[in-house]
């Protein structure tokens, strides 16, 4: 009986200290914030932002080619057939890389490439810790990661 007694008395105390480190925790995050927002590096901005040109595409019949498509791949820094990959994989359609063009099999308006790009870079070129777009992709064995030049952060992805 007294084992029970004392099973409660700990579990308080647990409580008690988890509350504390998470106060101490959100005091520590709100610093680091204020902190950041002062100092932001401005090469560190320069950075965080990548410009990917405007998606030209083009449809004739039943074909939508993208005509600058090694322009985007070089400026995001992925393997064409990579990025050729998940956008197949996610408007569940065939499509052939050849002379730095993607053509895609059906007719597709430039804001859905535009969309899955865009998820393209949260999912694979940026990364979830700092944000910052100079990352590259390493593979090993069965998996893949997301390693980040600036903060050195590796970061588990999706094996396409
Ligand atoms: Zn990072």
């Amino acid at each position: 009986m007294s084992g029970s007694g004392f099973m409660i008395k700990s579990f308080k105390y647990y409580g008690v200290s988890w509350f504390l480190s998470v106060k101490s925790m959100n005091y520590d995050y709100n610093e680091l914030l204020k902190r950041a927002r002062a100092q932001v590096p401005e090469i560190a901005l320069k950075h965080e932002r990548l410009e990917v040109p405007k998606l030209l595409v083009s449809t004739v019949g039943m074909r939508t080619t993208i005509s600058n498509f090694k322009d985007i791949a070089d400026i995001v820094d992925r393997d064409p057939q990579h990025i050729l990959k998940f956008l197949t994989r996610e408007m569940a359609t065939a499509a052939t890389y050849h002379e730095s063009r993607a053509i895609f099999q059906g007719k597709f308006p430039r804001d859905t490439f535009e969309r899955l790009l865009q998820r393209y870079l949260e999912e694979f070129v940026v990364c979830p810790v700092c944000k910052r777009p100079d990352t590259s992709i390493a593979k090993e064995k069965r998996l893949a990661f997301l390693v980040c030049n600036a903060c050195g952060a590796r970061s588990s992805i999706k094996q396409l």
